[in-house]
């Protein structure tokens, strides 16, 4: 397979260079070739989006909610095909990367009824004869920058509810997701959606991104990633008035109190911090847990690790597979030394793969202090922190000592307690005897601090970002 880009209905070659991407859980086999774009193919793309801005704010809503319909059926067809070129293009196992696709068709059908929901509020006006009310406006040409980890799920949430806004797309997908960010394009083309209304550009960040950034004419930006690129592009949106959302890194925890039943909170515990190989804006990458169940957890979570099998992302048995690539296995290694040199090993998995791919084993250490680095920095592999704390207290000080806010869950069977954290963690997403990932599609999305730009996705949430509300009154005496 060889990317090309959409663009104003057309698929046509990125004039830049071209990368070989190797399966990350077996680096002899290679997926296929990536295309970049320039600057100047970038430039069309955004002339060819707003070409196509006016009729697709025109239709109804109920006609572009047909189109979202359409594109859900096609990718209900194509489902397993974009699993399997997922998983070999970011080394995500094939059962969750299916999940992953199930949850993009739910998005789209969920954002294509929004086409016919009511859409403001009738406010009664002081003066007679008077109707007021508000309904929503599109903003226009919208900019979306995604990251490699969820490369179906991540872009849809976005587009989808942009499209049925009326708002027309841009959209650059990471380098390291674009091989299967082509093939959904080539599937949402099925859909038979008007030439322009999605554009796709393969593309580096710092020059396809930026030229989206701070010169396309675009009225809107949604970026998920890494927070140091956020906050940069943050910025420039601020400075050019463009509407903007950042959901960026996370070092999210999960809370242990001394009556949880360990036998029903080790698993989502493990699965938050090992599924898809701990790289997951909301995985869990800290455990904080009450002194006097301390012991009996450690015990209970060496037991339960013996399931947690690293393997080749398309072998059925593969709890988690490698990372996604060399970047991330370079940077994971160092986190591991670290690790090794300053932490205390509670357990090392021992699994041998035959494939040589980018496999870090499963690492789960204690033994620093809340200030470490590993206590600190979003690691984004499969590694996990544990400290113990005295009581309640110490461990709520310690979850919200961290730069981030994106998700964080408690383990409890005292109901006074678990409401009392929903208030205290200064956190996005907070949850009780659930795992930190696995925010539900029709919830809305979003991190604190410096997780997000304070604006949520998903769910009625994402309406509001791509919309814009037009205040109304008609006087009819
Ligand atoms: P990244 O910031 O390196 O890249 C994300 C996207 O931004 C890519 O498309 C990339 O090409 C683009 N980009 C990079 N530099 C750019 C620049 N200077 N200008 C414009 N665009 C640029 O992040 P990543 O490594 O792809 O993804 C991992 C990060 O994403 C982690 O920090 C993770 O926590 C975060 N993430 C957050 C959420 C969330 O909802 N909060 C969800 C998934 C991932």
């Amino acid at each position: 397979m060889e990317t090309k880009n959409w663009i104003d209905g057309e698929w046509t070659k990125g004039k830049g260079n071209t990368i070989t991407v190797k399966n990350p859980s077996d680096l002899s086999e290679t997926v296929g070739e990536i295309t970049l774009s320039t600057v100047d193919q970038a430039s069309i793309a955004a002339d060819a989006a707003h070409a196509a801005l006016t009729t697709w704010k025109d239709i109804t809503g109920n006609e572009r909610g047909q189109y979202l319909y359409a594109m859900a059926n096609a990718l209900e067809k194509h489902h397993e095909e974009l699993a399997t070129l997922a998983s070999k293009e970011m080394g995500k196992p094939f059962g969750e990367m299916k999940g992953e696709v199930t949850r993009g068709i739910q998005l789209l059908r969920y954002y294509a009824s929004e086409g016919v929901r009511s859409d403001g509020d009738v406010i009664p006006s002081a003066a007679k004869n008077v109707l007021q009310y508000t309904k929503r406006a599109p903003l226009g040409v919208i900019a979306l920058i995604t990251p490699w980890n969820f490369p179906v799920a991540i872009p849809i949430w976005k587009l989808a509810p942009a499209l049925i806004c009326g708002n027309t797309v841009l959209w650059k997908p990471a380098e390291n997701g674009s091989l299967t960010a082509y093939k959904l394009c080539t599937i949402f083309e099925e859909a038979g959606l008007p030439k322009g209304v999605l554009n796709l550009i393969i593309g580096k960040g710092r020059e396809i991104g930026t030229f989206l950034t701070e010169k396309a004419d675009i009225k809107g930006l949604s970026f998920t990633g890494s927070t140091s690129t956020g906050l940069s592009l943050a910025e420039v949106c601020a400075k050019r008035n463009i509407k903007y959302q950042t959901e960026m890194g996370g070092k999210n925890a999960a809370v242990v109190l001394n009556d949880a039943d360990l036998q029903k909170s080790l698993p989502p515990i493990i699965s938050g911090a090992f599924r898809s190989a701990g790289q997951k804006c909301t995985a869990t990458s800290r455990i904080i847990v009450e002194e006097g169940i301390y012991d009996q957890f450690i015990d209970a979570l060496k037991e339960e690790m013996e399931n947690v099998k690293l393997g080749h992302a398309l072998e059925a048995g593969s709890y988690l597979g490698p990372v996604a690539s060399l970047e991330q296995f370079k940077k994971m290694n160092r986190y591991i030394a670290l690790a090794q040199k300053e932490a205390e090993i509670v357990y090392e998995s021992k699994d041998q793969t035959t494939y040589d791919g980018y496999y870090i084993k499963p690492l789960v250490a204690t033994g620093v202090s809340s200030n470490h680095a590993l206590f600190q920095e979003e690691t984004f592999g499969p590694l996990a922190v544990i400290i113990k704390v005295k009581d309640y207290d110490e461990a709520i000080d310690i979850l919200n000592d961290t730069d981030y806010g994106l998700s964080a869950s408690i383990f409890t069977n005292d109901l006074h307690r678990a409401h009392r954290f929903l208030d205290d963690a200064e956190i996005g997403m907070v949850r009780v005897n659930q795992e930190t990932a696995g925010v539900e599609y029709q919830a809305p999305f979003g991190g604190m601090k410096q997780s997000s730009s304070h604006t949520r996705e998903q769910g009625q949430a994402a309406l509001d970002f791509y919309s814009i509300i037009k205040t109304c009154a008609v006087h009819y005496g």
